[in-house]
């Protein structure tokens, strides 16, 4: 670190100055400083960067955390028809006395595809299986484990 005047070639002895002269910089004693342009150094353009960039991050973190943890409860309805369907119709329609014409009314469906479920000659669908589970206040649908 000279301490010299880069223009005059004076010992400096107070502060010593960074002017642009013919643009270049240069350190120059104070009476010289006078002959060129405040130098103002590079780091100040850099400065505004990384304070833009940081507060939208800090942000999106920060809403993304409350809407990941709520969501492992839905997986259970993963069921499928019981297998045993066309005993659990046949017993729970015997239970209450009614022949498949009498529960074919009471449900608006055709006695016919009754008994073909009960025969497990037809699976129900979803719609009529639940009809079905509604109306017998029985169980077609049970969990799948891992087996
Ligand atoms: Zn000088």
């Amino acid at each position: 670190m000279s301490s010299f005047c880069e223009l005059c070639g004076r010992k400096v002895i107070d502060e010593k100055k960074t002017v642009l002269i013919d643009g270049i910089a240069l350190n120059v004693c104070r009476g010289c400083s006078k002959r060129g342009k405040p130098y103002t150094p590079p780091m100040s353009t850099s400065k505004t960067k990384p304070t833009a960039s940081s507060n939208p991050v800090a942000r999106s973190t920060a809403s993304n955390k409350s809407t990941s943890t709520t969501r492992k409860i839905e997986m259970m309805d993963n069921t499928i028809l019981n297998p045993e369907f066309a005993k659990l119709i046949r017993e729970a329609r015997m239970k209450k006395g009614l022949t498949h014409e009498q529960l074919g009314a009471q449900m608006n469906e055709k006695a016919n595809l009754l008994k073909k479920f009960e025969t497990g000659a037809l699976k129900p669908d979803e719609l009529f299986a639940k009809k079905l589970q509604r109306f017998l206040g029985i169980h077609l649908y049970v969990g799948v484990l891992e087996d």
